[in-house]
C-alpha cells in the first residue's frame, strides 16, 4: 500500500515527504492510520544522529490514530478502534514477566535500530529500503506498523488528535513522579528542564500534593507555563544560584530531585541539593560514556539515591488509561503545551521546538 511519509535521509537534514509503500501487517503487528504525531526530543536526537540509527528512516513516536488492518493473532484491538503508539517491548523477558516494559531487555532492538526484530523494515520506495518501527511505530506518516503490544486502545469519544504525546514525553514525566518515585504528599520535589516531561513532572508532583514544587530552566517562557501548571517557585538557572535558592525554599533539601536535562552538571547539582534520603531520577537522555559528578561521601552519608528512570516506569496499558483518567479530571492539562501543525510543516514544528517557541507541537496528517 502506498502512504506519505516525513523520512529523514541524512544527519540532521530537514525531512522531506515522500510517497513510499508500507507493507501488510504481519501476523502480530497492527496497521494503523495515523491521525496524529506529537513532535518529541529523541526525534531530533535520531535526526542528529547522537542516538545513531540506520538511515533513512522515518521517525515520530507519538502516533494516535485508527486501526485499518490487524494480523491473523491479533485480539487486543481491531478495525475501527482509536489507538494510541507507545514504545515496543519483547513481553517474555524478566522485566516484561514483572510488569515493568519499560526495562525490557530487547528495548534498544525493538525501539531503536529502526527495524522489526529480525532486522527487516516495513516500509519501502522502488528497490530502496526505508527503516521502520522507530519506537515500534515510525509515526511521521499517513500510516504506522506496530507490533500489537505497543498499541493501547483509548476511547473513541476523546479528541484522539491530542492523545499522542500521552504514549511518551507525558508518560515519562508523570510516571516518573507516580510510578517510579512514587512522590508523596507533603514532599518536596524540584524538576529540572521545563520541557513537555518536565513540565508532566510538575502536574503530576501537585497531583500527588507535593510541596513545595520548584521548576528550573533556562527560558522564562517555559517558567511561566510550570508556574501555570502547578509549579509556584521556579528558578531561572540564568540569573540564580540554583542550590541556593533550593536550600531556601525547602528545609533540608530536595526530598526528590528530576533531571530531564541529560547534562551531567545538572545531575551532579540535583543530587547535591538532596536532602538526607532524597531521591534523584535521571530521567534526560545522557550521553552515552558521560560520567556524572557525583559526591560518593555524601551520597552514602546521606542515604540519598540516584536512578535511571525509563519512560515514567510505566506498564503503558494501565498508565496510559490512569493519565487519561487524570486529564478528564483535570489533574493533567498537558493540552495547554499543545500547538498544532499540519504535517507538511513538520520541519517548522521541530524547528519551533527547538526554539522553545512551542512546548508539544503535534502534527495533523488529514492536513497532509
Ligand atoms: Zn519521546
Ligand atoms: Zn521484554
Amino acid at each position: 500500500m502506498k502512504i506519505t511519509a516525513a523520512i529523514a535521509r541524512t544527519k540532521g537534514a530537514p525531512m522531506t515527504i515522500e510517497t513510499i509503500e508500507i507493507d501488510e501487517p504481519r501476523d502480530d503487528e497492527v496497521l494503523v492510520r495515523v491521525v496524529a504525531t506529537g513532535v518529541c526530543h529523541t526525534d531530533m536526537v535520531m535526526r542528529d544522529q547522537l542516538l545513531p540509527i540506520p538511515l533513512p528512516a522515518v521517525l515520530g513516536h507519538e502516533g494516535a490514530g485508527i486501526v485499518e488492518r490487524v494480523g491473523k493473532s491479533v485480539s487486543k484491538v481491531k478495525p475501527g478502534d482509536h489507538v494510541v503508539m507507545t514504545f515496543d517491548s519483547c513481553g517474555a523477558c524478566p522485566s516484561c514477566s514483572e510488569h515493568e516494559p519499560a526495562y525490557c531487555h530487547a528495548i534498544v532492538p525493538l525501539n531503536f535500530l529502526a527495524g522489526r526484530a529480525d532486522g527487516s523494515t516495513g516500509l519501502s520506495k522502488g528497490r530502496e529500503a526505508i527503516h521502520s518501527h522507530v519506537f515500534g511505530q515510525s509515526s511521521f506518516a499517513s500510516h504506522a506498523l506496530c507490533h500489537v503490544r505497543n498499541v493501547v486502545k483509548v476511547p473513541d469519544t476523546l479528541e484522539l488528535e491530542k492523545l499522542g504525546p500521552l504514549a511518551c514525553g507525558v508518560q515519562t514525566g508523570a510516571g516518573t513522579v507516580l510510578n517510579a518515585l512514587k512522590v508523596r504528599k507533603g514532599k518536596s520535589v524540584a524538576v529540572f528542564g521545563s520541557g513537555t516531561v518536565g513540565l508532566s513532572a510538575v502536574m503530576a508532583a501537585k497531583y500527588a500534593g507535593a510541596a513545595p514544587i520548584i521548576a528550573v530552566d533556562l527560558v522564562d517562557s517555559r517558567l511561566a507555563m510550570a508556574r501555570e501548571l502547578g509549579a509556584p517557585h521556579t528558578i531561572n538557572a540564568r540569573r540564580a544560584d540554583v542550590a541556593k535558592e533550593i536550600m531556601t525554599a525547602t528545609t533540608a533539601g530536595l526530598d526528590y530531585a528530576i533531571d530531564t536535562t541529560g547534562v551531567p552538571e545538572v545531575i551532579g547539582q540535583a543530587v547535591s541539593c538532596l536532602a538526607p534520603r532524597g531521591s534523584c531520577a535521571v530521567v534526560g537522555a545522557v550521553t552515552p560514556g558521560a560520567l556524572l559528578p557525583i559526591d560518593g561521601s555524601q551520597l552514602m552519608s546521606l542515604g540519598r539515591s540516584v536512578r535511571g528512570v525509563v519512560e515514567g516506569s510505566s506498564d503503558p496499558d494501565v498508565f496510559i488509561p490512569k493519565l487519561i483518567e487524570m486529564h478528564l479530571e483535570g489533574h493533567l492539562p498537558y493540552d495547554k503545551m499543545i500547538g498544532y501543525y499540519p504535517f507538511s510543516a513538520i520541519n517548522q514544528a521541530i524547528a519551533d521546538s527547538e526554539t522553545g517557541k512551542c512546548i508539544k507541537p503535534i502534527l495533523r496528517m488529514d492536513q497532509a
